[in-house]
């Protein structure tokens, strides 16, 4: 392909101008790295490869040094460590400056944040302060070539930053390598973090910042935690889920599944899909899909979901689908293990009775682990 546009009168540009490296940022709370941080590590490292680079974490917060090395058996090659006791918690403006003070050393090529709460504040800060672009809320991550016809230049190992557009129905790639880095959001819950392996050796840099009393204009008197109950989706073995084919009686069934599952001493949680919350039958925190959770549950039973792109985007790294749909052309069964078509009173009550003489559905998760 390079090739091929040279010859037809590309000109191949050099836009790195020296800067190299796949960045991620490592975050904290109350002192705790956030799974979001380990799982960024996996499209860092995919793309590193390819590049040919290092995977370097910056970890930032106040007696954080020792959790360094949990980045690097987890995937990442270099740690750089900002530990400061005025970064205990987490404010915009000091953790900008840290990170931006690190970009203008390192020169990295790719920078990576969580698309959290935290994320989402701070990657957005840091692109505006260095004047570059940042892909928000990205769910895959490549690297390849880019023609930009209009001005015949050829662009080698550009980031791809992947994401859902147009109302979450398409996926579109974006891509920016006219300013560095390439910087993104990832979405939570997506990647797969790599297991922890201790064997892993890397190289942890301390790093210091030149703070003033003026960078820390903000003080955090107090943190109040939501206590609002969620769903733990991910220690969950078995995902019981419904649609709006199940309707408000059909839920009630479903929980009754989902507690009959539980006493058995199997972990099970309740989940939904959107049009099924949108109907009112269950809060938003069970659903399933673009714009609710992504699981990976062992199990993944569907009772009258139609499986719409959306709801599929949460749902397909589970390890083994089962849904029940009176509809066979339903989309669901396209990415099911095992299908059935006929009613859902036909399947759940059946279900609950046989849990509840002590039957326990296979642990496929574990199973595909060992
Ligand atoms: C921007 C955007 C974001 C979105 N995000 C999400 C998301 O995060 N999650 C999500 O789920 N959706 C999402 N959607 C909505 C998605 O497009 C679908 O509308 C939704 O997933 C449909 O939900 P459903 O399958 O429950 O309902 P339907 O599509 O109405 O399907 C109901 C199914 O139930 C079956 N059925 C009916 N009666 C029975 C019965 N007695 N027994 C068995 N089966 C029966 C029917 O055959 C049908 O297949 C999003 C849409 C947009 C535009």
């Amino acid at each position: 392909m390079a090739e091929d546009k040279i010859k037809e009168g590309y000109t191949e540009v050099d836009f790195r101008n020296g800067a190299s490296g796949v960045f991620t940022f490592a975050e904290t709370f109350e002192g705790e790295i956030q799974p979001v941080s380990f799982e960024i590590l996996r499209p860092a490292r995919k793309m590193a490869e390819k590049l040919g680079t290092k995977v370097t974490s910056v970890l930032i917060g106040y007696n954080v040094k020792d959790k360094a090395k949990e980045l690097i058996y987890r995937g990442a090659d270099r740690v750089i460590v900002i530990d400061d006791e005025r970064l205990r918690v987490y404010t915009t403006l000091p953790y900008a400056k840290a990170i931006t003070e690190v970009i203008k050393k390192e020169k990295p090529e790719i920078f990576l944040f969580g698309a959290t709460t935290t994320g989402r504040d701070l990657g957005p800060r840091i692109a505006a302060r260095i004047n570059v672009g940042l892909s928000a809320d990205c769910t895959d991550f490549d690297v390849g070539d880019y023609a930009y016809r209009k001005k015949k230049q050829y662009f080698r190992n550009v980031a791809y930053f992947i994401r859902p557009s147009f109302e979450e129905a398409k996926l579109a790639t974006i891509i920016g390598p006219w300013a560095f880095p390439q910087m993104a959001t990832a979405r939570p819950g997506v990647n797969e973090p790599f297991p922890r392996d201790t064997q892993r050796n890397g190289e942890i840099i301390e790093f210091s910042v030149d703070f003033s009393d003026e960078d820390f204009p903000v003080e955090v008197l107090e943190t109040v935690k939501n206590i609002e109950e969620t769903v733990d989706f991910d220690s969950a073995q078995v995902i019981v889920s419904g649609g709006l084919g199940v309707g408000k009686e059909g839920f009630e069934m479903l929980k009754t599944l989902v507690h009959a599952i539980n006493e058995n001493g199997q972990d099970a949680v309740l989940g939904a899909s959107r049009a099924a919350v949108d109907a009112g039958f269950v809060p938003h925190k069970h659903q399933i899909g673009q714009t609710g959770r992504t699981v990976r549950p062992g199990l993944y039973l569907a009772f009258g979901i139609s499986g719409a792109i959306q709801h599929i985007e949460g749902m397909k790294h589970s390890k083994v689908v089962v849904s029940v749909n009176i509809d066979r052309n339903a989309n669901i069964f396209n990415v099911s293990n095992i299908g059935i078509v006929d009613d859902y009173k036909n399947i759940v009550p059946v279900l609950i009775e046989k849990v509840k003489n002590g039957y326990k559905f296979p642990d496929f998760k574990k199973k595909k682990e060992d």
